[in-house]
């Protein structure tokens, strides 16, 4: 035998080896690794195709070397497919997981096998398979068929779709796995560059070579597994992570200088972009034009958090500020976490509302009612100011409830509230002090002032009937006022004075105001 075609036979069956290495290799590291089980198969195929190769050329006739072609087209159609499954896994894609997109790659390769096996009969794949002249060793030649076209346009179309895919994923990720996606690159590209130069007749002795580079193909991605971890799950995972999230993520260096963020980030700041990699966080907060940065050019050490209102959406979110350490605990840049609060803000806003306010009336419950209460008494007594209280209560309310029912009764309360609410300053507190009795607390105004407001409501309510839909419904209402006039006193005795005043309008005939030791309005 040739020597160098002995060598090569060499050659061919260690790539074949090796590739089988790798497909033991991958399956044994199936729970850790990513894309194992198209690896496995992509190493198969490989295999089958290059033992077949090399057993083709150790033939000793036409026929023999023939049956070992058809091996070869067991294996070596699916590869490209299947390199490109593994690249579309490899950049995260889904199409790389889905079997819809996953099945039509095989239907050529399934074709180019099955006109392979029976390509005697119709010549589609080769239309001559003979032997090359003047050779000791039988070398075979081929013509190729129509089919040879497809399975070849095929071929290449894979390998250099996966090859782009990754170049395209390469200047996305900013470089991060660099060395995993240019090994997966060089892997791509050096069966289409041997079947390039072994097309335009380039390649020694005019032999195939690519069953030669799929070594090199091979130990590129053996030595990628072993030394680079490439196809483990966790930095695949931890990038799929870090683009999903919710929150907005930017990650900067100690010159404030973005090193990367993710796509809910850019979703609140418009101006991030690939092109903003290496400018200053700040001046991307500037170019957003969503007013300054919200923390210090040179933040501490420690976390910082502050709250922030998108100018453009009004949006709530929280800002996290936290610095990034290497192993040796030095600060080497931040991170920038933003949290879209707006929804908790909404909601505390809805639970602040319902801890305050009354579900009938929405004034203020008796509890919070009695809080401000307290509060503007005191302040009151120790200035020295005075402070009135009001409280009333809806005459022969039990007749409206019995008469109309509880919906009108409900109505009832809610039409005096309304008719009060306007006659509100800024500064009174009104609540809701009991079933149909409220409260008016009154700072900086005396008894009197106080008995006159107290008249106007009651006058107001007097006049305003409530509409239902028999009748219009005439509502009064009793009250009684109280009052500090400078003396130091708590407001459990400004309200036990103002119901006394109230008790007295109800037994004078009820819908006037009484003053608490005073005379009597109207
Ligand atoms: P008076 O003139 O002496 O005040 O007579 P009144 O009938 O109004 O007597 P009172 O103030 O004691 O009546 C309170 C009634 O108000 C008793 C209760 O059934 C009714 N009530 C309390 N809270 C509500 C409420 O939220 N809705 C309705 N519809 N009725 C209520
Ligand atoms: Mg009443
Ligand atoms: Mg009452």
């Amino acid at each position: 035998m040739n020597p160098d075609i002995f060598h090569y036979i060499v050659i061919t069956s260690i790539s074949g080896v090796l590739s089988l290495i790798l497909a033991l290799y991958a399956f044994s590291k199936r729970r850790i690794l990513s894309s194992s089980t198209i690896f496995v198969w992509m190493s198969v195929f490989s295999a089958i195709y290059i033992f077949g190769h090399a057993l083709e050329l150790a033939s000793g006739s036409l026929e023999e070397s023939i049956i070992w072609l058809k091996v070869q087209y067991f294996g070596m159609p699916f590869v490209p497919p299947l390199s490109l499954l593994l690249a579309l896994q490899f950049i995260g894609s889904e199409k790389g997981h889905q079997a819809r997109f996953a099945i039509p790659l095989f239907i050529i390769p399934v074709f180019t096998t099955l006109f392979c096996l029976t390509n005697e009969v119709h010549h589609f794949m080769y239309r001559d398979i003979y032997l090359r002249p003047g050779e000791v060793q039988p070398l075979i030649d081929i013509v190729a068929g129509p089919w040879y076209v497809v399975h070849g346009s095929f071929t290449f179309g894979c390998l250099l779709l996966g090859a782009i895919l990754l170049a395209r994923y390469w200047l996305q990720t900013k470089a991060k796995y660099w060395k995993q996606v240019l090994t997966m690159i060089i892997g791509f590209f050096i069966p289409v560059i041997a079947s390039f130069l072994y097309l335009l007749g380039l390649s020694p002795y005019g032999m195939d070579p690519v069953p030669i580079v799929m070594c090199f193909t091979s130990a590129l991605y053996l030595w990628a597994i072993l030394s680079t971890k490439l196809f483990v799950i966790a930095p695949i995972a931890r990038d799929r992570i870090f683009e999903s999230m919710r929150d907005g993520v930017l990650v900067i260096d100690m010159a404030n200088q973005l090193v990367d963020y993710n796509r809910a980030a850019r979703k609140i700041i418009q101006a991030l972009h690939f092109s903003k990699i290496g400018s200053l966080v700040n001046e991307i907060w500037a170019d957003s034009g969503i007013g300054p940065f919200p923390f210090p050019e040179h933040p501490a050490e420690e976390e910082q958090e502050v709250e922030w209102i998108h100018p453009n959406n009004n949006s709530y979110y929280q800002i996290h500020i936290a610095p990034v350490r290497n192993q040796k605990g030095d600060v080497v840049g931040r991170t920038i976490v933003i949290i879209n609060t707006t929804k908790q803000k909404a909601l505390e806003k809805r639970l602040t509302q319902l801890a305050y306010t009354d579900g009938l009336t929405k004034i203020f419950n008796r509890a919070y009612l009695f809080e401000k209460c307290e509060e503007v008494v005191e302040i009151a007594a120790q200035h020295q100011q005075p402070l009135a209280l009001i409280m009333f209560d809806i005459d022969f309310f039990k007749k409206i409830n019995d008469n109309f029912g509880h919906a009108v009764g409900d109505e009832a309360i809610r039409h005096v509230v309304y008719i009060c609410n306007r006659h509100m300053g800024p500064e009174y507190i009104f609540g809701r002090y009991g079933g149909e009795e409220f409260v008016v607390c009154l700072p900086d105004t005396t008894l009197d002032e106080a008995g006159i407001f107290a008249e106007r409501i009651r006058k107001d309510i007097e006049d305003t009937p409530l509409s239902t839909s028999e009748d219009e419904l005439i509502i009064t209402a009793s009250f009684g006022v109280s009052g500090l006039q400078g003396a130091v006193r708590s407001l459990d005795v400004l309200l036990q004075e103002a119901d006394r005043a109230l008790y007295v309008s109800k037994e004078n005939g009820r819908n006037t105001v009484h003053l608490a030791d005073q005379a009597v309005f109207v």
